[in-house]
């Protein structure tokens, strides 16, 4: 760290997001684009004890998502046509992220933290943020989908304590569920605390309701009840090994998961646990992102939202409470 660390995670991201702005100018994101954001939050049948909140969010910017990315793909095509030289390693490079790497590396003006803070990883914004704070923790190295060694004992500290660092929760979604750039391992950064447009300060993939009970798993690992899908919470002291095993063996398997790292609201800002969550089936459209227990869902500016479409949606692809056969992959 370059700069020094304030007392409370809240005080550490206002620091972290003064660079905010230039970083996204460094993109040539429009700077408005986050601007208009609209977030609520749709609880669904409240006489239901596990069902799941969805936080619903649009902003101006997002619509024009799609159009941005192929500007972009057609501005680093010109430049190559024109053999204009590189602005730094990998400049328009076919993975957006190795380019966002490269960027980091060579001109440092689209970081958040400086480039060794962690020695795996870099922390940018999000090219195209659903929300004020919305980034990416970036592996360093294109993996080409090598599990294996994208999913190191020194990711999940360095998730844990970016997390517990700067009031974030961190979500990794799957190349067959969610995720549009899957052979470089990155995970989305959200703010932990968001606040609706009434103004009702909700906490980001972690809903109040929840709560997490021992199991025969093993100390350290918890059962997410107040769900509909089936989640397991991973401490990070006893479990992490365990939670890597874990992965590792789904990842053999070919199960589809995502996992995130959350902070519950007693834990004050520490001790946050790794959750996650196996699908049943792939997504084709790459539609289902996010981690159990709270997902978000950002639609067009104006669209309209059902909840039980939604919901009926990803129970199609999650497995339910109680679903999954964990004792196969947990020993
Ligand atoms: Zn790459």
């Amino acid at each position: 760290m370059t700069e020094s660390l304030g007392i409370t995670p809240e005080e550490n991201f206002a620091k972290l997001i003064q660079n905010w702005n230039n970083a996204l100018i460094s993109y040539q994101t429009p700077i408005d684009f986050c601007g208009e954001t609209s977030i609520f939050q749709v609880n669904g049948d409240s006489d239901s004890k596990s069902d799941s909140p969805i936080i619903v969010m649009s902003n101006r910017g997002f619509s024009l998502r799609k159009e941005l990315m192929q500007m972009q793909r057609e501005a680093s095509k010109e430049r190559r046509e024109k053999m204009l030289p590189p602005r730094w390693t990998n400049d328009g490079d076919l993975c957006f992220l190795c380019d966002n790497v490269g960027q980091a590396e060579s001109t440092g003006t689209n970081l958040l933290l400086d480039f060794n803070t962690y020695k795996d990883h870099i922390v940018v914004p999000n090219r195209y943020p659903i929300m004020r704070g919305h980034c990416l923790l970036v592996s360093k190295k294109h993996d080409g989908r090598n599990l294996h060694s994208a999913l190191s004992l020194e990711y999940f500290d360095t998730i844990a304590n970016l997390a517990e660092t700067y009031g974030f929760h961190i979500i990794r979604n799957h190349a067959q569920a969610g995720m549009s750039i899957p052979n470089h391992e990155h995970s989305h950064v959200i703010p932990r605390k968001l606040f609706t447009d009434d103004g009702v300060e909700v906490l980001s993939y972690y809903p109040q309701n929840y709560r997490f009970l021992r199991t025969d798993y093993g100390e350290g690992i918890f059962a997410l009840e107040g769900s509909r899908f089936d989640t397991l919470g991973f401490d990070r002291r006893k479990a992490i090994d365990v939670f890597q095993k874990c992965l590792k063996e789904l990842d053999r398997n070919k199960i589809i998961f995502t996992f995130g790292y959350v902070i519950p609201k007693e834990a004050e800002g520490k001790n946050g646990l790794f959750l996650l969550t196996p699908h049943k089936k792939e997504d084709a459209n790459r539609t289902v992102a996010g981690e159990s227990p709270l997902y978000t869902k950002t639609i067009r500016a104006g669209s309209a939202f059902s909840y039980p479409e939604y919901m009926s949606f990803l129970s199609e692809h999650i497995y339910a409470r109680g679903e999954f056969p964990w004792h196969n992959y947990i020993s």
